[in-house]
């Protein structure tokens, strides 16, 4: 049975990763500190007998006894409302934990994916954003410590590959939403679900004219796990080509819930934030044969349905 380390296994896309591997066959061993994480997120896997994970923070040190054949590492942070109160956990899990990450697939022979981020083009000058570009970012700026943490990630996966030959691969994702998202997370997506299925204003940052483009957590992992398994080393970018303005986005959502939430603007937290975002994923398409296939409103849907049950059940 082939056996895989996920660490940030108890985040949002670190869980769904966990259920694709256990589907695909996989022992899965998830190592996470909770930071953003949350062991609610693993509870329907625990009484799978090829699962168990550990409370342990990669960044300080990463002992695995026994056998590993791939290592997904997962673990970061990742909202913009992290990036001001965990700036250096983040750097150092995408740092000193990517290092330690690939010490061990190193030492153990083992296949090594990071997930990096289209945050890596920063507030992006070429659209839609290809994988050679080299991106536009503020080190220093308030979405720096993210930024700056993903690129030297990629920077270490890349000198694992070329020095020590470790099959280490990077890919690049663009904005996730779906089912185990935090609703107190701070992003667009539980923000505006959240505030529509309340009944509160839907806030829209600045004017409302900077776009995203979003992708549905499982065409997203489908992606990731064709990545992994393929002989491409990456980087490619993993996301949903659909483009939204974030005013046309708060619109949707208001639609889809039925809700009566006025839309309000308020200022932009950053001045960094990106103002446009859309992967090229003419990679993603030739190199793993994918794209996405649950549309928006598909996926929005069943998004919606996963909020109201957690603030049904008294959520904040
Ligand atoms: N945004 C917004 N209202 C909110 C939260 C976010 O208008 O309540 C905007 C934010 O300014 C950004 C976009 O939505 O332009 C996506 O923000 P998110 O935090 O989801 O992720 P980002 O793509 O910026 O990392």
């Amino acid at each position: 049975m082939p056996r895989a380390l996920v660490t940030g296994g108890a985040g949002f896309l670190g869980s769904h990763m966990c259920d694709r591997l256990l589907a695909e066959g996989y022992e899965v061993v998830v190592f996470d500190n909770l930071l953003t994480g949350s062991a609610d997120n693993l509870s329907h896997l625990a009484n799978e007998p090829r699962f168990s994970w550990e409370n342990t923070d990669v960044s300080n040190g990463l002992s695995f006894p026994g056998e590993v054949d791939v290592i997904y590492h997962m673990a970061s942070p990742a909202s913009p409302v992290d990036f001001a109160t965990k700036a250096v956990e983040i750097l150092r899990v995408n740092g000193v934990g990517t290092y330690n990450a690939l010490e061990l697939a190193k030492a153990k022979g083992a296949r090594f994916l990071i997930t990096s981020t289209s945050e890596v083009y920063g507030d992006p000058l070429v659209h839609p954003q290809t994988e050679d570009y080299w991106g536009n970012v503020n080190p220093i700026g308030t979405r720096g410590c993210y930024d700056e943490a993903k690129r030297y990630g990629e920077a270490m996966t890349i000198a694992y590959r070329r020095y020590h030959g470790v099959d280490a691969k990077i890919v690049r994702i663009f904005n996730t939403y779906g089912e185990r998202m935090r609703l107190s997370d701070g992003r667009v997506v539980p923000n505006f679900v959240g505030q529509a299925l309340r009944g509160d204003p839907i806030t829209v940052y600045g004017t409302g004219q900077q776009t995203r483009s979003f992708c549905y957590v499982s065409d997203l992992l489908e992606g990731i796990f064709r990545l992994a398994t393929s002989e491409h080393a990456g980087p490619m970018n993993c996301g949903n080509p659909t483009e939204r303005t974030m005013l046309e986005f708060a619109q949707e959502i208001k639609r889809l819930t039925g809700s009566a939430s006025e839309i309000v603007y308020e200022p932009l937290p950053t001045a960094d934030d990106p103002k446009q975002r859309r992967p090229d994923i003419t990679r993603m398409k030739e190199w793993v044969n994918w794209e996405p296939v649950v549309s928006l409103e598909e996926g929005l849907t069943r998004t919606i349905a996963y909020f109201k049950g957690k603030i049904d059940a008294g959520a904040k």
